[in-house]
């Protein structure tokens, strides 16, 4: 493992290899997928972490497969105190050095000398705005360093992932890889392997939340809510989706999106269109009701 771990490069894979390597592990337990993927990319593969149960069940699982494993994170400058609190705790607890990402610093100064700092209350293209600057750029610019990359994204989570390929090639960031090993597993599995492997979590799950994005973002919700109900809770009619995993085409902020970045394309990298999307999987206003993400 070592060895492999070591290498700095490694052979792309096409649609090809990823079509079988999705069939080859569509049925394996998550540690499997991630001890492949770890095989194949060595380090150039990251564990994309907001530090949400997911990502800190997929941590440990990696972890224990390579302790040098790359782990990475976007911080967007508003998440809770409670998230920096794990994030502290899962280096102390594994030794590891997670990678953190941030949004360009001149970009923000735009977006907030133009438009205040709780901008995403205002308007749903003020909120995506907001989401393209502090989530979908880093992410962007995270994912120039690695080969393939691992999520934590779950099948049942809602409609538009339920039938996410545990590999498949990633388009809207130049067709690198991506894995998501708990495609698979429900909200209790994940839950039951935390407290299984005494897994470091988020505070706020105790206090009522059941997914953790950015503080002024995010609420605890009511028993027998959507486990999703409170993000972006003041919005109606509109995707609870950040654009991380799936563009979004709306047609209002985007034109904001290159002013702030100075006039270039939106988008930024590697072989997406102009908003960092493909037909495939953009969220468009019509159908943008039942996505969910970030
Ligand atoms: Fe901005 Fe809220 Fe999106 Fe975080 S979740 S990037 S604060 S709009």
């Amino acid at each position: 493992m070592e060895a492999l771990a070591e290498r700095d490069l490694t052979e792309p894979m096409d649609e090809l290899e990823a079509g079988e390597a999705a069939v080859e592990l569509d049925d394996k337990e998550p540690q499997e997928v991630l001890a492949w993927a770890i095989e194949r990319f060595g380090r150039r593969l990251g564990i994309c972490s907001s530090f949400q149960a997911e990502g800190c069940a997929l941590a440990d699982m990696a972890w224990r497969i390579d302790p040098q494993v790359r782990i990475f994170t976007i911080d967007t400058g508003r998440q809770p105190q409670e998230t920096h609190d794990l994030i502290d705790a899962f280096r102390d607890r594994y030794g590891l050095r997670v990678e953190v990402f941030t949004p360009d610093t001149a970009v923000v100064e735009g977006m907030v000398t133009r438009h205040g700092n709780n901008l995403f209350y205002r308007d749903i293209n003020l909120r995506l705005l907001c989401c393209q600057v502090r989530k979908v750029l880093p992410l962007r610019r995270a994912l120039v360093n690695f080969d393939a990359w691992v999520t934590g994204l779950r099948r049942d989570q809602w409609a538009t992932r339920s039938n996410i390929r545990k590999v498949e090639i990633d388009h809207d960031h130049g067709a690198i890889v991506k894995f998501a090993p708990l495609a698979d597993w429900t909200e209790t599995e994940v839950w039951d392997y935390i407290r299984a492997n005494d897994v470091p979590y988020n505070a706020l799950y105790d206090r009522g939340y059941r997914s953790i994005g950015c503080a002024p973002c995010t609420r605890p919700v009511a028993e027998g809510d959507d486990a999703r109900a409170g993000r972006w809770w003041w919005e109606t009619g509109a995707p609870k989706e950040c654009g991380m995993h799936c563009a979004i085409e709306t047609g209002g902020f985007e034109h904001e999106l290159a002013a702030l970045l100075g006039g270039h394309q939106a988008s930024g990298t590697n072989g997406a269109d102009s908003n960092g999307g493909t037909a495939q999987n953009r969220i468009e206003p019509d159908n943008a009701a039942t996505a969910r993400d970030g």
